[in-house]
């Protein structure tokens, strides 16, 4: 169970987890947390230890507010003791060779305190808890501030660690993101790294589930801000979650789930503010549901950029040529299609565009396109249905779409739209695809 930095943001949010983690207690699981919503950013920020006074201060009364008078002034003792270290890594810092390590050492406060709090809490409510300590079981190569796990020894220190407590009923806490490389320096996964580490941790343990909590509920049919009455789909195949990641449903990036995708562990995502629900259960591709089309996303703000060259007829190391162009100005591409004589691609960061279009033009005539949008219709359904793509057009027949595409997974259908149109096809195309 992953809960997120929102979904310990407070003394209230605390309480929640510890009902939510009681009502699975005969489960076994195994608890993941980040630091409280905020805390990374303001220790990342942080040059000077007052500058961080608000933080401890946030601990401290969440303690306070949550644990007997006994226990919140030892978890105040821990605090202190932690701002006393921090201080000394801040003045640290400033060593250019040594900055990302001490970076990190800094910045895994953050999940230590919420593991240390959120165990005291779940005992404190008569959950038999242990924080452990993630660095004795998440070991890293010492990439500092996106280190990479090494997967045979963290498999094999996080059952040794975390089984015997598993084995007499006593749930383990481990602060999220956060690892050790083998000689014992704290490194971390990257920004966002807690729902890795509960991948990581559950593929370790065999899990039957590895729980994302959140504060939505799971992945919904389509931007509810468009589609007000999109609804939360309830299973989604390992690919089609991967699709709609790149669409903003954040909740999952699909190298977070790797270690459950390859251990065939099922990740359900669950929101923390209404836990009765059941969210969604991304899986193995035999348990999706028949329906055809499982989702509509989109994203604005995307630059469409086409380049027509009569040289690409029958050339070979054209289209390498032109994406080193791409490559050289660290952007990334999207959506790409090619015809004999052009190819069009799609671009969510238009930053270097001027540089990339001049060099681009050596190889051939260049139109770019800003203000457009991509949808994406996705469905592992869509594999072996025809008549999907006829729907859609005819769907949205007075819109005019470019750059369409079907993955080559052919689980997607991709196209892009004029952004001022694109709210009011996916409208359509939801109600065309959800409403019968
Ligand atoms: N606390 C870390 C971050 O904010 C890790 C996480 O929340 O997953 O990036
Ligand atoms: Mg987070």
């Amino acid at each position: 169970m992953k809960f997120g930095g929102t979904s310990v943001a407070d003394a209230a949010a605390f309480e929640n987890v510890a009902r939510i983690v009681a009502a699975q207690r005969n489960a076994s699981p195994v608890v993941v947390v980040s630091a409280m919503s905020g805390v990374t950013d303001s220790l990342l920020a942080a040059t000077t230890i007052a500058s961080l006074e608000g933080t401890f201060r946030r601990h401290e009364a969440a303690a306070r507010e949550l644990l007997t008078h006994a226990k919140a002034e030892e978890f105040v003792e821990h605090v202190n003791n932690a701002a006393q270290r921090i201080a000394q890594l801040l003045e640290a810092l400033s060593a250019e060779p040594t900055r990302k390590a001490t970076q990190d050492s800094i910045v895994a406060f953050g999940e230590t305190l919420s593991s240390a709090l959120l165990a005291e809490v779940l005992n404190e409510r008569g959950v038999a808890a242990r924080q452990v300590d993630a660095r004795r079981c998440i070991i890293t190569n010492d990439d500092y501030t996106c280190a990479a796990p090494l997967m045979a020894e963290t498999f094999s220190h996080s059952q040794q660690e975390l089984r015997p407590f598993l084995e007499t009923g006593v749930v383990p806490v481990l602060g999220g993101f956060i690892g050790a490389t083998l000689s014992g320096a704290t490194t971390t996964l990257g920004r966002g790294g807690s729902d890795y580490t509960a991948a990581i941790i559950g593929a370790a343990l065999s899990a039957s589930e590895i729980q994302i909590w959140t504060d939505v509920t799971g992945v919904l049919t389509a931007d509810p801000r468009v589609v007000p009455e999109a609804q939360t789909i309830e299973r989604l195949s390992y690919s089609e979650a991967a699709e709609l990641a790149y669409f903003g449903a954040k909740v999952l990036h699909p190298k977070t789930i790797q270690p459950a995708i390859e251990s065939s562990i099922p990740v359900r995502i669950c929101n923390s503010r209404a836990p009765e629900e059941r969210g969604t259960l991304v899986g193995p591709e035999t348990e999706t549901s028949p329906r055809t089309v499982k989702a509509i996303a989109h994203k604005s703000g995307v630059t469409t950029v086409q380049i027509t060259s009569a040289r690409m007829l029958g050339a070979y190391g054209f289209l390498r040529a032109l994406f080193e162009v791409f490559e050289k100005h660290r952007t990334v591409v999207d959506v790409v299609t090619t015809s004999e004589v052009s190819v069009s691609l799609s671009l969510d960061d238009a930053e270097r565009l001027p540089e990339i279009v001049q060099e681009l033009e050596v190889l051939g005539t260049v139109r770019v396109e800003k203000g457009r949008a991509i949808v994406c219709v996705v469905g592992e359904g869509l594999r072996g249905t025809p008549g999907i793509a006829g729907k859609v057009f005819s769907t949205i027949s007075d819109i005019n779409v470019s750059l369409i595409s079907q993955g080559a997974s052919s689980i997607n259908f991709t196209f892009a739209v004029e952004e001022a149109r694109v709210n009011e096809a996916v409208r359509r195309l939801h109600e065309e695809f959800f409403s019968h």
